[in-house]
């Protein structure tokens, strides 16, 4: 009767000799792993799609509190097919954490890095104007050209990737889905005009240059696409 009405009340503070203590410890920590897992990449250890439309959501919303735009990086890894055929799938799954690590290392610890689906990646830069998140996206490409995954028999694989990036003003009032859209626009665009290089607003003659503010305007032109 006793025992029946400690788990009835759930051991409040002060009861050091609840019986269903550990119990509750279990349940606890099992919580905790599984709301971590239900949110993470199991291959990279990256945030999942899932997170990504969560967070997505919540940066724009806080953009809209502050007044200062969220930016975002597509990322989609160049040739990786290729990969996977000359050197086996297992060998295109550790690229795929290679590549997942660079992301993780070399960004700040308030932006939100996530694997969109297969070898495809997404960004999100926090209260970040576009010519940040521009110099962001072309450290990341440069970072990843670079860095070659050594292999076993003492060869390496070369990876790079395509990068579209864009910011979205609180003042546009754009939807989430409108804004993945048109970073996937720019992510296309990086593919379609040769793959290894970071294509944004004003990074091409006919896009809407007028619309970036003189600082911005300044900061990219300051470098070229594939920089
Ligand atoms: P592009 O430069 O145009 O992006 O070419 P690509 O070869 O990267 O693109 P494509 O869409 O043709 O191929 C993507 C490949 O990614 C095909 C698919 O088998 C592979 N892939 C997707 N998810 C995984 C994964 O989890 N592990 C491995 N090893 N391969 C994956
Ligand atoms: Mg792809
Ligand atoms: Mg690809």
């Amino acid at each position: 009767m006793k025992e029946k009405k400690a788990k009835k009340d759930f051991c409040p503070h002060g009861f050091p000799d609840c019986p269903i203590l550990g119990e509750i410890r279990d349940l606890r920590d099992a919580c905790a792993r599984l709301s971590h897992q239900v949110e993470t990449d199991g291959l990279t250890g990256l945030y999942n799609y899932r997170h990504f439309l969560k967070a997505l959501e919540t940066e724009m919303e806080r953009s809209r509190r502050l007044g200062l735009p969220t930016s975002l990086i597509m990322i989609d890894i160049d040739h990786f097919k290729a990969v996977n055929d000359t050197y086996g799938h297992e060998a295109g799954n550790r690229v795929l954490q290679h590549v997942g690590s660079i992301w993780r290392t070399h960004t700040r610890k308030i932006d939100i890095a996530c694997r969109y689906g297969g070898e495809e990646f997404v960004i999100i830069l926090p209260t970040t104007r576009l010519y940040r998140a521009v110099n962001t996206a072309q450290r990341l490409r440069k970072t990843l050209e670079e860095k070659e995954l050594p292999l076993a028999d003492g060869t390496s694989i070369s990876i790079t990737a395509s990068f579209g990036v864009d910011a979205c003003d609180p003042k546009e009032n754009c939807t989430e889905e409108e804004f993945v859209d048109r970073v996937d626009r720019f992510l296309m665009q990086a593919k379609s005009e040769g793959r290894n290089r970071v294509c944004h607003r004003g990074s091409h003659g006919k896009t809407l240059t007028t619309e970036l503010s003189r600082e911005e305007r300044e900061a990219l032109f300051a470098s070229k696409p594939g920089d």
